[in-house]
């Protein structure tokens, strides 16, 4: 043992040494095996342990060792867990501790005599044990215990300063991942409008690259192709956020309109600029999420064509059963028995188109909700169901038809009542879309797992940029000839999703000017 004034400089010394490598911001180990190397030269050990409570389920393990080989740590942890849980009745009593300090000691080296154990407490929290071993057994004064209580003391801070940055660690990387996982864009701005951070959704939705955006301003990635509403630029000018637009409560200020992307397309986009300010009130930064509202547009857009075209489609028949109903009801006139006939005829003729409407509304408005269509499933030949089909629809119509089917046409398995109504919808389109006197073929072909039917008409034909959109609901083609012919852009809609229900797929090949032919493949079984 050194004599009392020595004692005194080294200890301080150590204890600089130490409080230096924690505010160095060394890592916990090199700090712990400074506290170790300190506590066994002072207390004239020969062996030091440091085991600390795991984070996350308490239990102690050996984090720092001095004067042994790792082989000895499994054993040593094995006994520290014994120490910390003591069996029921044992409690922690001195003799239970001197006793579990004593295996421990015999477990490293039977000839080590002595065993000294510090608890490493923080803000009256334990977060592990300093334990220094002897090889003799002699008093141990109260300067031992004080030493070690000073090491154990720094020991403590720096564990817990580790704990401390851990968790800020996990923290910040919790957020980060919260940010790059969101399925909305997020970007944050800096108080002079330059590029903090973006995340990968603001990339998917912008083209700009996370890494690329950094330090731009604001307007070189944000271009608006057409805005709603002023700009975060009008609202910090008139005092955002100190003064924001609705008095006080919520700070956040919305922004929506059309983006110019960086590959030159426009997206519909909504972003929320909420503040974050520093203590003095003056902006921090500002966190901007962005929402891609273009299904939002579209659905919009769609529901006023739909109520448009509802509208139109609905009065059209309407107004021609009362006209005719109210002219046949004139009591001034006497109608002869065929007028009375054939003015019958439109009538029935016009509640029939409204029940078609009705009815297509009904079977869309299910596949929407449900987004599967329900069959019906029975023995079905498709080459019966083109032939009535046709039958029903040769009378109003001035085309020709024309049947291609090979013998032996296979029956399948379908919903005989949907798949009419494909029938129905191609072959009415077929005559909406192509001139009187022209020519409509209906056919099929097959093979040993599926049937195709084709319906080709002598039309105008559909563009090609305008052939995926004709499926989806309430699409109509915005030209001369489909504004001169009833629809509601319901029908093709309709037939895809019976075709898919069928498990089956529809395709199309048209040339502008000289027809289109549809075709849908539905497997035999
Ligand atoms: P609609 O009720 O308007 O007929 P559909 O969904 O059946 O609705 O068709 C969508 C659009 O596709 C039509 O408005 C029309 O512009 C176009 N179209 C459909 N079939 C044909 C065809 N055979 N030839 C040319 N254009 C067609």
């Amino acid at each position: 043992m050194l004599m009392r004034p020595d004692l005194r400089t080294r200890q301080r010394d150590f204890l600089l040494e130490i409080s230096r490598a924690i505010t160095a911001q060394l890592d916990l180990g090199e700090v712990l095996r400074r506290v170790l190397r300190a506590s066994v030269a002072m207390l004239a050990g020969r062996v030091g342990i440091v085991a600390l409570g795991d984070d996350q389920d308490g239990k102690y393990l050996v984090r720092a060792y001095a004067g042994i080989g790792p082989e000895v740590v499994p054993q040593l942890n094995r006994k520290l867990q014994e120490l910390m849980n003591p069996a029921e009745g044992e409690g922690f009593s001195r003799e239970f501790l001197n006793a579990k300090l004593r295996e421990m000691a015999d477990a490293i080296d039977s000839q080590l005599g002595q065993s000294i154990a510090m608890p490493l407490v923080f803000a009256q929290n334990p977060l592990g044990l300093l334990i220094v071993f002897r090889s003799y057994q002699t008093a141990i004064t109260p300067e031992d215990l004080n030493t070690l209580q000073s090491f154990a003391d720094q020991a403590a801070i720096a564990v817990n300063n580790a704990q401390l940055y851990g968790h800020i660690n996990q923290e910040r990387q919790r957020l980060e991942a919260i940010v790059d996982n969101s399925g909305d864009g997020v970007f944050i701005l800096n108080p002079d409008l330059t590029f903090q951070q973006a995340n990968i959704a603001f990339e998917r939705m912008t083209g700009w690259k996370t890494d690329e955006v950094i330090g731009l301003a604001k307007n070189e990635v944000i271009v608006w192709d057409r805005l709603d509403n002023p700009d975060l630029e009008n609202a910090l000018d008139s005092g955002w956020p100190a003064q924001s637009r609705d008095g006080g409560g919520a700070r956040t200020l919305y922004v929506e309109g059309d983006l110019v992307r960086r590959d030159g397309m426009t997206t519909s986009l909504g972003i929320t600029y909420a503040p974050l300010l520093k203590e003095d009130g003056r902006l921090e930064s500002i966190i901007a999420n962005v929402r891609d509202i273009t299904n939002f547009r579209k659905a919009q857009e769609m529901q006023s064509v739909f109520i448009s075209t509802i509208h139109h489609e609905l009065r059209t028949p309407i107004a021609i059963i009362k006209g005719y109903a109210s002219t046949l009801g004139r009591e001034d006139v006497e109608w002869d028995s065929d007028v009375i006939r054939d003015n019958m005829a439109i009538i029935e003729d016009e509640a029939d188109r409204l029940t078609d409407l009705v009815e297509d509304l009904l079977t869309a408005s299910k596949i929407q909700a449900s987004r599967e269509l329900r069959l019906n499933v029975t023995d079905t030949d498709l080459q019966q169901l083109a032939a009535r089909s046709v039958e029903r629809l040769e009378v109003q119509s001035k085309h020709s038809f024309n049947f291609s089917f090979p013998p032996n046409f296979p029956v399948i398995q379908g919903d005989e009542a949907r798949l009419r109504q494909v029938f129905d919808n191609l072959l009415t389109n077929a005559i909406k879309y192509s001139p009187p006197e022209t020519t409509i073929t209906v056919g099929g072909q097959f093979t040993a797992s599926s049937v195709t039917i084709f319906v080709r008409d002598q039309g105008a034909g559909i563009a090609r940029d305008q052939i995926d959109k004709i499926f989806d609901r309430f699409y109509r083609i915005d030209d001369r000839l489909t504004r001169r012919a009833h629809g509601t852009g319901l029908g093709l809609y309709l037939v895809k999703a019976i075709v898919e229900a069928h498990g089956g797929e529809i395709s199309l090949k048209s040339q502008v000017g000289s027809g289109s032919t549809f075709y849908f493949t539905i497997p035999r079984e």
